[in-house]
């Protein structure tokens, strides 16, 4: 995400911790590399501008000297950045004991359908009894692919294939949605904002009054995200805003300040095609991450997005118990392959985003394919097997016979078999099973997991 934007903003910190003495001729330099990055990606030239004159004047400051003057000027840039950003990190309020409903709205292709099935995954996660309403009576396909999703995610979903009025289609699952706190409705999309999507959205906002009426917008648009807010803003009313697609453009930056321009808040951003590409939007943490500083709220999230509340407290007493064996591993790689790609779950540990340039994209490449192995192996394995796996150490003849049943090879056990212990070794060491997991990790307990996870995982 935002590739270029953030390595002229780690340039420019370098440079400014860097220069022995802040001159004027530094300050221009990283104002204009930065400046440069903004534009490509597609932020308003204005705001670039303003953007820029501030912290000349910041530099320009007498009274501030020596290493203070560099601290004082990392902290203007982090904060001029965060400003176009729109500072703030909102969130949705979602009472468990009433009934939210959230409409997602928006053109053609902006991401509603996809959108609507990890929002309801994302809450469901985190204990809502969810549902999703399919109300897009326009594309003949649009119901089948909710289904499909809401099936992909556990999700119950209620559509009606045959029914071309979306009004009949709510008033035919009303009662049913009774019996769930958050509702998600899909609704259909134009290819612009015509009187007939301002009706429709009318009609359906007036019948079914959601807590919420989100505007999905794809990254791809830009700086029109501009635009499209206020408009959507005027005619419906919008809450706020999802952005989808953030990795498949160098313009998410434009989107992303735009709704800043607009005071619509970015509640959620979308982050690629598998159910868990899906985070809360924190301009705060969103910094952090694009300066390589690691971002532990944001990985705590996904972590916690991708293990759901039953399997974590499991875990956890399984980790009190020191009772760990190849199926809790098992779970573990299952929940590893739910978060979107290794690469992208290293970009969010301290101190990882630096090391990440290091590892070759393909090494990354084979870590996936190599716990896909795992999990045939762990498949093929008995009861005894995977309750002691230490026994195939011993018996390699067991190996021999796991390997041609799961078509991996000795050495691909014998490096499960090291991982296990591994993890084993941690959770025993004691670090590990203090952890509240539920609570998430603080600070402290994550940073240890990041150094032990640096010295021992070769990849
Ligand atoms: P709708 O017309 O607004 O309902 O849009 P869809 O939900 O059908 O999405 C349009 C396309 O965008 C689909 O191919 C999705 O897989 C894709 N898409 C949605 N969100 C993301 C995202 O965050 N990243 C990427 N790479 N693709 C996405
Ligand atoms: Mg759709």
């Amino acid at each position: 995400m935002l590739d270029k934007l953030s390595s002229a903003l780690k340039k420019g910190f370098e440079k400014i911790a860097g220069a022995i003495f802040l001159d004027k001729k530094t300050i221009d330099a990283v104002v204009k590399e930065l400046q440069r990055a903004l534009i490509q990606a597609d932020v308003n030239v204005m705001l670039v501008k303003e953007l820029g004159d501030k912290i000349k004047a910041e530099a320009e400051n007498e009274k501030i000297k020596g290493i203070e003057r560099k601290e004082h000027l990392t902290k203007v840039l982090h904060d001029e950045i965060l400003n176009l950003l729109g500072k703030e990190k909102h969130e949705l309020k979602i009472d468990k004991n009433k009934q939210t409903k959230i409409m997602l709205i928006g053109l053609y292709g902006a991401g509603k359908t996809t959108t609507c099935s990890k929002l309801a995954a994302y809450y469901s996660k985190r204990g809502h009894k969810t549902a999703i309403l399919g109300l897009d009576v326009h594309r003949p396909a649009a119901s089948e692919q909710l289904e499909q999703l809401g099936k992909q995610n556990k999700i119950q979903t209620f559509t009606e294939k045959n029914e071309k009025s979306a009004i009949k289609i709510y008033e035919k699952y009303k009662k049913d949605l009774e019996a769930y706190d958050l509702v998600i409705i899909d609704t259909a999309g134009r290819h612009s904002l015509d009187n007939e999507l301002v009706n429709e959205i009318k009609q359906l906002t007036d019948e079914i009054k959601p807590d919420y009426k989100l505007l999905t917008i794809q990254a791809d648009i830009g700086q029109a995200a501009k635009t499209q807010a206020s408009e959507f803003k005027k005619v419906a009313d919008i809450n706020g805003v999802i952005i989808t697609r953030m990795d498949s453009t160098a313009k998410a930056g434009g989107a992303l300040t735009a709704c800043a321009e607009t005071n619509s808040p970015v509640y959620f951003i979308g982050t690629g095609e598998k159910p868990n590409d899906f985070e809360s939007f924190n301009p705060e943490s969103f910094i952090s991450r694009m300066l390589g500083l690691g971002d532990l709220e944001g990985l705590l999230e996904k972590v916690q997005s991708a293990i759901d509340e039953k399997s974590q407290k499991r875990l956890k007493t399984k980790l009190e118990e020191g009772e760990f064996d190849l199926r809790d591993l098992q779970e573990q790689l299952k929940n590893m392959s739910g978060m979107g790609s290794m690469s992208k779950m290293l970009e969010m540990i301290p101190g990882f985003g630096k090391a990440k340039d290091k590892i070759p994209e393909n090494l990354l490449g084979v870590q996936e394919e190599k716990i896909k192995k795992w999990q045939h192996a762990i498949n093929s394995m008995t009861e005894e097997e995977i309750k002691n796996p230490e026994i195939l150490e011993k018996q390699t003849s067991r190996m021999a016979r796991i390997a041609r049943g799961s078509g991996t090879t000795t050495s691909d056990i014998r490096q499960l078999i090291k991982q296990y212990k591994l993890l084993k070794e941690m959770t025993s060491g004691g670090d590990l099973s203090n952890m509240d997991m539920s609570q998430g990790l603080n600070q402290k307990q994550m940073q240890k997991l990041a150094k032990k996870f640096g010295k021992k995982m070769r990849m």
